[in-house]
Order: C-alpha cells, then structure tokens, then sequence
C-alpha cells in the first residue's frame, strides 16, 4: 500500500504564489486520488508488493497496464514536485557548485530559466517541464501526461507540473504566469543540487 507523503510545508506555505486552495485540491485531491487509485490497481498483484519505480518500469507502455502506468508515475512526478519547491519565506540562492555546472552548460542561470520556461510553454497539454542531470550534462525536457523523466535514464533535479490542475485557481489559463511565479519565488535549488549529487 502506498501512502500519500506527507507536504514538506504547510499549504499556506507557498502563498502568494501558489494558494493554499491550489495545495487543497492539488495535493490533497489531485495526488490523493493518484495514491488511492495506484493502490487499488495493484491489490492482490504482483506489484502490490514492488517499489514505485519499479511498477512504472514494468507498466510503462504496456496497453493492458496504462491506468496502473498513469497512477503511479504522477505519484512519483507529485512526490518530487513538491520538494523542488521551498516556502516563500525561505530566501534560497543557487548553492554555487550547481550555478557551476548551469553555467558551464547552459552559459548562464538566465539562460537555463530561459530554455526550462520554454519547455514549460510549449508543452502541449497535460504534462511535466524538466532539468535533469544526463551522464554529467544538465538539460531541460519535457514529458507528456503522466510520462516521466527517469524512463529516459537521466536524473531528474527539478521538475515542474504544467497540467492545468496546478495552476488554474490561482492563474487561470495564464500558464506563463504561473512559471514565473515559479521560478522567481518558489524553487528549491538545495533539493536539486543534492539530486545531482553535489
Ligand atoms: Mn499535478
């Protein structure tokens, strides 16, 4: 059985960039349901018994497993997403062995928000914006839907969820927005930089 993991903040935390009530019903319902779902699927399986990663391995692509695939890699993407995010009060700056490397592979922090955000636009739909650590190359993807970067054998340090749930109470259709707020205010470098390893 899985269990949903508990927020690392409190859900007024965020505010005023992301709601309480976003927290509500995104953390709360939204995740909430993909946990309940997950477990419901694998009872009395195999996979009851198997880690979460290892469930999306063995279900992804699978036509008879996408319910099971889809439930349990937005487990994993919402388990991540909430640690890439900090509370407004906690000041953060880019811990400087992690401004090294987006420097040596992106030119610049800028660039590299830059290129994250236009991953973040221009996926179309449901679906999650990524800097991951490749090899030892940093670089910025994009997955559709519930699909997940470490399938693609890369590890992920940030992972930003552009599905509509997770913006449309506090932004409307204003997904621009939303990213800014983001990374402006919001983003967890510590959390990535222990991610790649530094
Ligand atoms: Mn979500």
């Amino acid at each position: 059985m899985f269990k949903l993991r508990t927020l690392p903040y409190d859900l007024e935390a965020l505010e005023p960039y992301m709601s309480a009530k976003t927290l509500e019903f995104h953390y709360g319902k939204h995740h909430q349901a993909y946990v309940d779902n997950l477990n419901k699927l694998i009872e009395g399986t195999e996979m009851a018994e198997m880690a979460l990663e290892d469930i999306i391995r063995l279900s992804n692509k699978q036509e008879d497993k996408q319910s099971i695939f889809n439930n349990a890699a937005q487990v994993y993407n919402h388990d991540i997403f909430w640690n890439c995010l900090r509370p407004t009060s906690a000041k953060m700056e880019v811990p400087s062995a992690l401004l090294e490397m987006i420097n040596r592979d992106f030119g610049s922090l800028e660039n590299m928000l830059s290129e994250f955000k236009v991953a973040a636009m221009s996926q179309f739909g449901s679906g999650w914006a990524w800097l991951v650590k490749e090899g030892d190359k940093l670089k910025i993807m994009k997955t559709a839907n519930a699909d997940t970067a470490f399938l693609y054998g890369v590890t992920p340090l940030l992972a930003l969820d552009v599905w509509e749930h997770s913006y449309y109470l506090d932004y409307q259709n204003r997904r621009a927005d939303f990213v800014s707020a983001i990374f402006d205010n919001l983003l967890n470098w510590d959390f990535a930089a222990k991610n790649a390893g530094l």
